[in-house]
């Protein structure tokens, strides 16, 4: 098992759970229903975690955290200013020439 995220809004962390099970990436939320020592001494800001099942996943599942929970804005594809290629926004050089886009 492998904590994968972090975040002090359980909302957050459910979202982030449903996605990972869209993705068949099997998770679970630590410290939902435990009240942490620092609670008591009026630290509000509580860290639940979300860990994953399987270590295997990790990689997938903190891309998919990436993506659709971090920074969920979808990239738009670029056209590479060397030899015209179109390129997803995803990447970064130029697939065809490995140029490097100019307005990043
Ligand atoms: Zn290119």
């Amino acid at each position: 098992m492998k904590r994968i995220y972090t975040h002090d809004n359980i909302v957050v962390l459910h979202s982030a759970k449903n996605v990972l099970a869209l993705n068949n990436i099997e998770s679970f939320v630590k410290n939902e229903h435990t009240i942490p020592v620092g609670a008591r001494h009026g630290i509000s800001n509580i860290f639940h975690e979300l860990w994953i099942l399987n270590d295997q996943d990790y990689d997938k599942a903190s891309r998919v955290i990436e993506t659709e929970i971090v920074n969920p804005e979808p990239k738009a594809s670029w056209i590479c200013s060397n030899c015209g290629e179109e390129n997803e926004g995803s990447f970064e050089v130029c697939w065809k020439c490995q140029d490097v886009p100019l307005s990043t």
